[in-house]
C-alpha cells in the first residue's frame, strides 16, 4: 500500500460518517470489469456496486447517451415536462409487461414509494380502514436505510438507537408461503419482498415460493410488491428474478442498475389501477424523472430489450457455478446462485468473509463480504469467461492459505 492510498484513506476517515467499512483500495478508474487504483494496481470487481453495474464501468452506448444528454437537458423537476421522461416510461413500462412508471431516485426511495402506493391503494381502492394498512415483510430482509425501511429490518446494526418506527409492517419468515398466507388479514394491503434476498446473501427461495406468494395474494385482493432493486435487470439470466417462476407482481421496485451505473434512478411501476391512486401534490422528488437519468435509464432498458445480457449472465452463471463446486469442502461450506449472483458462505476455519475479501483484494480481486461469512459474488455481466475463471483461481489459492 503506499503513500496516495495510504492520504486517501486518511482523509476519509478524517471527514466522513464512519456508516462504511470499505477495503482498503482507492479507484480511481474504471473500465468494464475492471477497477484501477491510485496507484495504478487493477484489479476485477465482483462487485458491481452492489449489482448497479451490471453493464460494467464506463459503457459505450450508456456513456454516449449520458454525455450527449448532458449538454442539452439536465434537469426541469416535474414542475415542467421534459422530452426524455416519458420515451422511459413507456419503454420501462413495456419491459415490465405494466403501463405506468413513478420515477424517484435511490433504491430505498423506490420501497418508500412503494408502500405509500399500497397503503393508497389498500385505502382508496380495497377499502381498508383509515390508518390501519398492514403490509406483510420477510425475515431478512433489506430493503434500504430510512427509518420506515429499517423499522421492518430484523438486523439489529439496522434498528438499534434509530426508533421509533413507523407501524403497519408484519414480518414472517423469508421462502415460507403458508406463513404469508396465514399472515394476511382483510387489513393487508401488500406483500413486500426481494424475490431474492440479496442483502442477506444471495438466498434463494424454494421452487413454488413466488408462485404460492402470487396465488396467495391474487386470492385476497392483497398487492405483491416485488423489490427487483438488486435482483433485476438482467443479473439472474432472466429480466426479473420473478421471471424464474414465470410470475409478474402487481408492482416492480427498481433502481441501481437502472441508472446504467452513472447516477441514481429508481422507479415504482405497476398497472394505472394500482399506481393510478397517487394524485398531483401526494409524492414526489426534485430529481426524480430528470432527463439526464432519464436519457441514461432508456438506454438501458433498449439494452435489455435484445436479451443479450440476461442470456449472458445465465451462460456465465452456469459457467462460475461449475467453477465454484469444486471448491466445496476446501474452504466453502456451501453456495447459493442465481444467474451471475453468488452467495459463498467460506468455513470459518479458514477465516471470516471480511478476512478472505481483504486476501482477494491483494491478489487484484474486489469482492465483499456481507453477514460475516458469506462473500457475494455480482460482476458486470460484461465479465468475460476467462476473467470468471481467473478470480475463482484466486479465490482457490486464498482458501489453501
Ligand atoms: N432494495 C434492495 C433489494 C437493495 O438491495 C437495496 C440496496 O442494496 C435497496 C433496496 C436500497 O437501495 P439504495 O441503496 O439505492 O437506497
Amino acid at each position: 500500500v503506499d503513500a496516495a492510498t495510504v492520504a486517501a484513506i486518511a482523509v476519509e476517515d478524517a471527514h466522513l460518517a464512519h456508516n462504511y467499512h470499505p477495503l482498503p483500495v482507492v479507484a480511481a478508474r474504471g473500465d468494464g470489469a475492471w477497477v484501477t487504483d491510485v496507484e495504478g494496481k487493477r484489479y476485477l470487481d465482483l462487485l458491481s456496486a452492489y449489482s448497479a453495474l451490471n453493464f460494467g464501468h464506463g459503457h459505450p452506448a450508456i456513456l454516449a447517451v449520458a454525455r450527449e444528454q448532458l449538454e442539452r437537458l439536465t434537469l426541469t423537476s416535474r414542475a415542467f415536462h421534459n422530452d426524455q421522461l416519458g420515451p422511459f416510461a413507456a419503454a420501462l413500462a413495456a419491459l415490465c409487461g405494466k403501463d405506468m412508471v413513478l420515477p424517484m431516485n435511490t433504491g430505498a426511495e423506490a420501497v418508500e414509494t412503494g408502500i405509500k402506493v399500497a397503503r393508497a391503494w389498500g385505502y382508496r381502492v380495497k377499502g381498508i380502514p383509515a390508518d390501519s394498512a398492514e403490509i406483510i415483510v420477510a425475515d431478512g430482509n433489506f430493503h434500504g436505510r430510512t427509518t420506515t425501511i429499517v423499522g421492518f429490518s430484523d438486523d439489529p446494526d439496522a434498528t438499534s438507537g434509530f426508533g421509533p418506527f413507523t407501524p403497519g409492517f408484519v414480518r414472517v419468515p423469508f421462502g415460507d408461503a403458508a406463513a404469508i398466507a396465514a399472515a394476511i388479514t382483510p387489513h393487508t394491503a401488500a406483500v413486500l419482498i426481494e424475490p431474492i434476498q440479496g442483502e442477506a446473501g444471495v438466498i434463494i427461495p424454494p421452487d413454488g415460493y413466488l408462485s404460492a406468494v402470487r396465488d396467495s395474494c391474487t386470492a385476497n385482493n392483497v398487492l405483491f410488491i416485488a423489490d427487483e432493486i438488486q435482483s433485476g435487470l438482467g443479473r439472474v439470466g432472466t429480466t426479473f428474478a420473478c421471471d424464474r417462476e414465470g410470475i409478474v407482481p402487481d408492482v416492480y421496485l427498481l433502481g441501481k442498475a437502472l441508472g446504467g451505473g452513472i447516477l441514481p434512478l429508481s422507479a415504482v411501476v405497476a398497472n394505472s389501477d394500482v399506481l393510478g391512486v397517487i394524485q398531483p401534490g401526494q409524492h414526489g422528488s426534485t430529481f426524480g424523472g430528470n432527463p439526464l437519468a432519464t436519457a441514461v435509464g432508456l438506454r438501458v432498458v433498449e439494452m435489455l430489450q435484445t436479451g443479450e445480457f440476461q442470456t449472458r449472465a445465465a451462460a456465465l452463471g452456469e459457467h462460475l457455478e461449475a467453477a465454484l463446486e469444486p471448491l466445496i469442502g476446501h474452504g466453502v461450506v456451501r453456495f447459493r446462485i442465481a444467474g451471475l449472483w453468488a452467495g459463498i458462505d467460506i468455513d470459518p476455519a479458514v477465516g471470516t468473509g471480511r478476512e478472505i475479501a481483504e486476501k482477494l483484494l491483494a491478489r487484484g480481486v474486489l469482492a465483499k463480504d456481507t453477514h460475516g461469512q458469506t462473500i457475494r459474488i455480482a460482476p458486470p455481466l460484461v465479465v468475460r469467461a476467462t476473467e470468471l475463471d481467473w478470480a475463482v483461481e484466486q479465490l482457490r489459492v486464498v482458501l489453501a492459505g
